[in-house]
């Protein structure tokens, strides 16, 4: 029987009956006149969960990431991050538009930089020529590394050397909750090295829409005016945050079981005639690159012939993403036609 499996993102996901239910039966107010109790609540528990003084719930992350440059950064300042970073290529320039700053790629090494390299990459703040390096952003799991993971130790430094040379460290949390459950981190030693922290609802935790940005209070403020200003500010967005608030309590855990997915899709691949290599699968992204003769689209093309959905990631790279639509059932189908 024909399926339809869709591994493009796992932004696909659609509400379950009970997440539906809890969204049914919200019970809504003005978020612009801060009046709606459930987007309030949602932004509490967030804020709390990660030990951080405040939070604000976003359509997307894009705009958190962009709400989070805008407020950090101000014209002629300078943003190091890895050069294939979501904020650097995925948000329409946005660093650019938004925030009148500049960017320095760092080459690193599965989407993952070192505190070497973000030493190395700081300007001479007395020479008038260089922008004024003011922010680090990492993104945790990195989406072009292959789900790959940050260690720990590792943003300590970046941290040391952001303390050192006064430089705000920002973190995309996208996918952070992936890291969470495979390492022995939690939200609040994360809540306590970086400045501002964004995360999705709508990607493994299975929400329709959302996005979390958290920080301090005087953050979060400013912040708020520029959501407004972005035409972010929306009305009754409890609706929404009910399903933020039934992820948070319901969905974290359960992403485990991706990850063990994405495993035995990567380890099937790496054994398939027609797949050179695979990167090293840690979370729910499995990215493999294909044999000289065929192309990424090639061999998408193919797929979809048996209902398979993955999304070519280069000239030769694809990239599978599992969640919680991908069921055990669809992953033994999956694997008879690769
Ligand atoms: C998906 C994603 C975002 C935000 O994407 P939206 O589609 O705007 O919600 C940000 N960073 C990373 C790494 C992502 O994968």
């Amino acid at each position: 029987m024909r399926r339809n499996i869709e591994l493009r993102s796992d932004t696909f996901t659609k509400p379950t009956h009970v997440m539906l239910e809890a969204m049914f039966s919200a019970k809504v107010g003005d978020d612009v006149f801060g009046e709606d109790e459930v987007v309030n609540s949602l932004e509490k528990k967030a804020s709390e969960l990660f030990g951080m003084e405040a939070a604000i719930f976003c359509p997307s992350g894009t705009m958190t990431n962009q709400l989070a440059i805008r407020t950090h950064c101000s014209p002629g300042s300078e943003v190091i991050c890895d050069a294939q970073s979501h904020v650097y290529i995925y948000e329409g320039g946005g660093i650019a538009v938004n925030a009148f700053s500049s960017v320095k790629p760092i080459h690193g090494h599965q989407g993952k930089i070192t505190a070497e390299q973000v030493r190395n990459s700081i300007n001479n703040p007395n020479d008038i020529h260089q922008p004024i390096s003011k922010l680090v952003s990492l993104e945790n799991t990195a989406n072009r590394g292959g789900g790959s993971i940050y260690d720990f130790n590792e943003i300590l430094k970046i941290k040391s050397v952001c303390e050192e040379k006064n430089l705000i460290l920002h973190l995309d949390g996208a996918r952070l909750f992936n890291a969470l459950v495979e390492t022995k981190e939690t939200p609040k030693d994360y809540g306590q090295v970086f400045d501002s922290i964004s995360i999705c609802l709508s990607k493994g935790l299975g929400c329709p829409v959302g996005s979390l940005l958290l920080g301090n209070n005087d953050f979060i403020q400013k912040a708020r005016r520029f959501r407004k200003l972005m035409g972010g500010g929306w009305r009754q967005a409890g609706f929404l945050a009910a399903a933020g608030i039934y992820a948070l309590e319901n969905n974290i855990q359960r992403l485990k079981e991706d990850h063990m997915r994405a495993k035995r899709i990567g380890e099937f691949l790496s054994r398939s005639k027609d797949v050179k290599s695979v990167y090293p699968v840690e979370t729910n992204i499995v990215i493999f690159e294909v044999n000289d003769y065929l192309t990424a689209k090639e061999y998408v093309d193919k797929l979809v012939l048996d209902g398979i959905r993955c999304i070519p990631f280069g000239h030769q790279l694809i990239r599978m993403v599992t969640h919680l639509d991908f069921t055990e059932d669809d992953l033994e189908y999956l694997l008879t036609k690769l």
